[in-house]
C-alpha cells in the first residue's frame, strides 16, 4: 500500500506533512516503511515523553487495557483516582478535571475562570480573559479565540467574544488591558511553543502576578507543551516564582495516549458542581494508567538528567556556525538559524534525524529519556546541517 497517496486522497488536507511514513520505533529511534532509521528529536510534538513503545509504559497501558478499558464518568476507577492524587500532591493544586486533549484542557480552564467570576459577581460582567500575543491555546472555537495569532484565525470567524491580547514584551499593555476590561483571568504559556519557543521574562511574570492581585484575576498557565518534565521542572511555571490558580496540561502527560488535565487551585477548586462540565472519555482508565506511569517516573533524578541534556545541546550549538541564538528551557529548545529552518529540517531528515519547526526556528523536543549517545549523534548531524 502507498500510505502517503492513500492518506493524501482520503484524509482532510489540514496538515502539511513530511513525506515520511513511520511504522515502528523504540525510544528515540523510529523506522519508516522503507526500513530507514531516524533519531527522533520531536517526540510527536512533545507527546512521547519516553519515546516510542517504552517497555514500562506499554506494560502499564496493556495491563489496564486487558482489565477494563472504559467505564464513563458515571462510575469511579482506580487509575483515575491515583493520577488525580499524584497530580495534586506534586503541584499543590486541589482538584483535577480530565479530558482528552490540550484544547479541551484549555476549554475547561476558560469555563472554570468564567464560572468562578460569575459565582463571584452574580452575572457575566467579568468574563474577559487576557491572553498573550503570539500564544497558542488550541483549535476549538474558544481556544482559537484565545490564541493570539491572526494566521490561525483566517476564515474561521466569528470568534468567541471576551478575549483581549497583551504583548509579552509590554507589561504596561497587560496592566492597561486589565484596567480597561472587566476580566476574570490572564492565560499564558511560560514558554510559547508554537509561537517560536519564547520564554516569558521574569519581569513580565512579576507584573502578571501584580496585575492579577490588583484586579483579582485568576492566573491560568497553559502547560500543554511545557508540562510533565519538558522544561527541566515538573511543570514549566516551577522555573519561575509563580503559583497559578489553574494549570492545563496534555501532550506529554499521556506519553502517547490522548489525555488532558485541568488542575484547579484553592481559589477555584469548588467551581464545578455535578453536571456543570463533562467529558465522556475524560479520565479513561487506559489513558490514566499511561499517564500515571509517565508522571511517576519524572522524579528529581529524571529532571536533573533533562537539565543536563539541555545544557549539552545549548553548549554544543551556542556560537556554532549558522546559529544565531537558542531559546527555550530544558528539552524544549528553539534554534534561530541562518539557513531557513525548513532547509535544516529537510537536511536532517535525509541524514536520519527528525527535528521540527516553530515559526522561523528549528525546534527540538526530544524524548526525555533519549540516551546521550543518541543525542550526541543527532546534535552533531544537526550542527553540520546548521553550518551549511
Ligand atoms: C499543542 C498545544 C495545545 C493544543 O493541544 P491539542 O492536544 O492539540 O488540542 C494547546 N496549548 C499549547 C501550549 C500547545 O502546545
Amino acid at each position: 500500500m502507498d500510505i502517503k497517496t492513500t492518506m493524501d486522497t482520503y484524509v482532510a488536507a489540514s496538515y502539511g506533512r513530511f513525506p515520511l511514513s513511520l511504522v515502528s520505533g523504540k525510544g528515540a529511534c523510529l523506522q519508516d516503511d522503507c526500513g530507514n532509521e531516524y533519531i527522533d528529536l520531536g517526540s510527536g510534538i512533545a507527546v512521547n515523553s519516553f519515546g516510542a513503545s517504552d517497555e514500562q509504559w506499554v506494560a502499564a497501558v496493556t495491563a489496564q487495557l486487558a482489565t477494563l478499558q472504559h467505564v464513563s464518568n458515571l462510575y469511579y476507577t482506580e487509575p483515575c483516582a491515583k493520577l488525580a492524587e499524584l497530580l495534586c500532591t506534586r503541584t499543590g493544586m486541589k482538584k483535577v478535571f480530565f479530558s482528552n486533549s490540550g484544547a479541551e484542557a484549555n476549554e475547561c480552564a476558560i469555563k472554570a475562570a468564567r464560572r468562578w467570576a460569575f459565582q463571584k459577581y452574580g452575572d457575566e460582567s467579568h468574563a474577559t480573559v487576557i491572553t498573550l500575543k503570539n500564544s497558542f491555546h488550541g483549535r476549538t472555537m474558544a481556544t482559537l479565540s484565545a490564541t493570539g495569532q491572526d494566521h490561525f484565525h483566517t476564515e474561521f470567524g466569528p470568534f468567541l467574544p471576551g478575549f483581549v491580547y497583551a504583548d509579552p514584551a509590554s507589561p504596561d499593555e497587560l496592566e492597561r488591558l486589565a484596567a480597561e476590561n472587566a476580566c476574570c483571568a490572564i492565560m499564558f504559556e511560560v514558554v510559547q511553543g508554537e509561537g517560536g519557543v519564547n520564554p516569558l521574562s521574569e519581569e513580565f511574570v512579576a507584573r502578571m502576578k501584580a496585575v492579577a492581585e490588583k484586579y483579582d484575576l485568576l492566573l491560568i498557565c497553559d502547560e500543554v507543551q511545557t508540562g510533565n518534565g519538558r522544561t527541566g521542572q515538573l511543570y514549566g511555571y516551577m522555573n519561575y516564582d509563580l503559583s497559578p490558580d489553574i494549570v492545563s496540561t496534555a501532550k506529554g502527560l499521556g506519553g502517547g495516549l490522548p489525555i488532558g488535565a485541568t488542575m484547579l487551585g484553592e481559589r477555584c477548586e469548588k467551581v464545578f458542581t455535578p453536571g456543570s462540565h463533562g467529558s465522556t472519555f475524560g479520565g479513561n482508565p487506559v489513558c490514566c494508567a499511561g499517564a500515571l506511569n509517565v508522571l511517576s517516573r519524572i522524579d528529581d533524578a529524571m529532571l536533573a538528567e533533562i537539565r543536563a541534556k539541555s545544557e549539552y545541546i545549548i553548549s554544543t550549538l551556542t556560537g556554532a556556525k549558522g546559529v544565531k541564538f537558542i531559546s527555550g528551557m530544558g528539552l524544549m529548545l528553539g534554534i534561530e538559524s541562518e539557513r531557513p529552518a525548513g532547509d535544516v529540517i529537510k537536511g536532517c531528515m535525509e541524514r536520519g534525524v527528525l527535528v521540527i519547526s516553530a515559526k522561523t526556528k528549528v525546534r527540538l523536543l526530544p524524548p526525555l529519556n533519549i540516551t546521550m549517545q543518541q543525542l550526541e549523534k543527532a546534535v552533531s548531524i544537526l550542527k553540520e546541517e546548521l553550518a551549511k
